[in-house]
This record gives structure tokens, sequence and C-alpha cells, in this order.
């Protein structure tokens, strides 16, 4: 199976503090990890590192997304090279449209000039699968979404922009069991659409594994070091005993 993320003994800083450390990580094309650990443990520190965050330093190690080495290169050309961040908080950003937001993101990332026409009407597809009002299309991004929209929204966005490896830091979290249903619904069309979608899918919660496939690999982390693998019997444990259990 071809090797889509490579992440080598990696350590990161922010502000001169070492929040990530000694973490290794492989993902191959099409799988499913699972990434669990409790509140502070540097869950979305490693998520934007990954995805080249400029507070985030790299101090030791390396990651490489499919043969291609992308420790130090600008998010822009992470995201070219086939890499998808979903935030756990995503920013608003008044006077951007989420159409031409859009448009213009896939356009850089594919480097095709496709047609408007063309992309309006895979964005019109796209958010009737995901239950999302075509009026959208026209606000601006994210500015006053609710918390559920903002979620629907950056499943629109993977998409839209078909990438190799997406990470998704908690797009579970602060959803109702309809909107829950509906970003899960969002990601087993990202599958369904490039079966060799590889995902690293952080939560605290198995409930949205009930509703996308079986997770190849569950890991735990805690005070940033990776501190057990396995499989998903790990989340049910987790969910009996707590993190205390890996103590
Ligand atoms: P998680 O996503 O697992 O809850 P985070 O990655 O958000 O954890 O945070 C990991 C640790 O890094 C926490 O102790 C947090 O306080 C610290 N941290 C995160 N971002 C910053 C920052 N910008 N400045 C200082 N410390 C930070
Ligand atoms: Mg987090």
């Amino acid at each position: 199976m071809q090797l889509i993320l490579e992440i080598k003994n990696l350590q990161v800083a922010v502000e001169d503090t070492i929040i990530i450390n000694d973490f290794n990580l492989e993902i191959s094309a099409g799988e499913l990890h699972v990434l669990m650990g409790p509140n502070g443990s540097g869950k979305s520190t490693l998520a934007l590192t990954l995805m080249g965050h400029p507070r985030y330093q790299v101090k030791k190690g390396l990651i490489a997304l499919n043969s291609q080495e992308i420790t130090h290169i600008s998010p822009d050309k992470r995201a070219k090279a086939g890499l998808f961040l979903s935030f756990q908080q995503p920013q608003e950003i008044p006077g951007v449209q989420v159409f031409n937001f859009l448009k213009e993101a896939r356009r850089a990332i594919t480097g095709n000039n496709e047609g408007v026409d063309e992309i309006y009407d895979e964005l019109c597809d796209y958010m009737d699968l995901l239950g999302i009002d075509q009026r959208f299309a026209y606000r601006n991004l994210n500015d006053g979404f609710s918390g559920g929209e903002k979620k629907r929204f950056e499943l629109l966005q993977l998409l839209m922009l078909k990438p190799k490896l997406v990470i998704l830091d908690e797009i579970d979290s602060g959803l109702d069991i309809d909107a829950l249903k509906s970003v899960a619904e969002g990601i087993q069309l990202a599958q369904e659409q490039n079966p060799d979608l590889s995902i690293l899918l952080i939560t605290h919660y198995q409930r949205i594994l009930k509703h996308i496939k079986t997770p190849d690999y569950v890991h735990i982390l805690q005070k940033g070091t990776l501190q057990q693998s396995g499989n998903y019997q790990l989340i049910e444990a987790i969910e009996q005993g707590g993190y205390e259990i890996f103590n």
C-alpha cells in the first residue's frame, strides 16, 4: 500500500515550549486513523504543524506527504501537495464570499482553469448532499454560521478540493445528532469519491465512528507523545475507563 503520510521523530515547540515530542506515524492510502487524547495533549498542535502553521516550530524530525518532504514548506504548497486540514475552530472571514473562495482555492490547488459554471454546478451538488442551503454560496466565509454550519462547510471544502490526506480536528464536537449525521455522511461521500483518501480523525468520542467505516488504527496521544496504538477496541477501553488506564 502506498505511504501517504510519514512523520518521523517529530518534535514541535510553541514559543520555546516543547509540545510534541518523539512522534512517529505512518498513514497509507485509503486508511482511516483516529487520534485521541485528553485536552491539551497536543492534538491540534500536531494538526496545525502538519499544515505548516507558522506558530509551530519543528525542532526535530521530518514530515513527508506522498514521498515528498514537506517539513518546512508553506501551507499553500502543502495544500497543493494534497493535504487538507479541517479546523477545530474555523475562522470567520468577512468580505470573502464562499463561492469565490472555493473557486479560487480549487483553481490554485488543481492548477486547472475550470469554468465558473462547472465549479458552481459541482458546488451546488455537494451543498445538496450536505444539506447546505445553496444561498450559502453567496455568504461570507463562516460569517455568522452556526457551529454545525461551519463544520459542514469544512466538509464542503474537502469535497471541492479533493485532497489525498485530510485531517479532521474534532469535526464532531458540539454537534447535535442531525448535524453529526450529515457531517458523517460528508466524510463517507469524500471516501466514496476517492477510496484512496487517507483520513486522520481527531476526536474524543466514538459516536461519529458509528456512521463511518471502522478505523484501521487508533492512536492515543498524551503529553505530546504517542502513548499507544491499536484498533477500535482502544476507543471502547477509553470510553469505559478514561485516559487514566494508560497511566
Ligand atoms: P489538544 O488539541 O490536544 O487539546 P493543543 O494542541 O491545543 O491540545 O494544546 C497542547 C498544549 O500546547 C497545551 O498545553 C496548550 O496550552 C499549548 N499550546 C497550544 N497552543 C499554544 C500557543 N499558541 N501558545 C502557547 N501554548 C500553546
Ligand atoms: Mg484541540
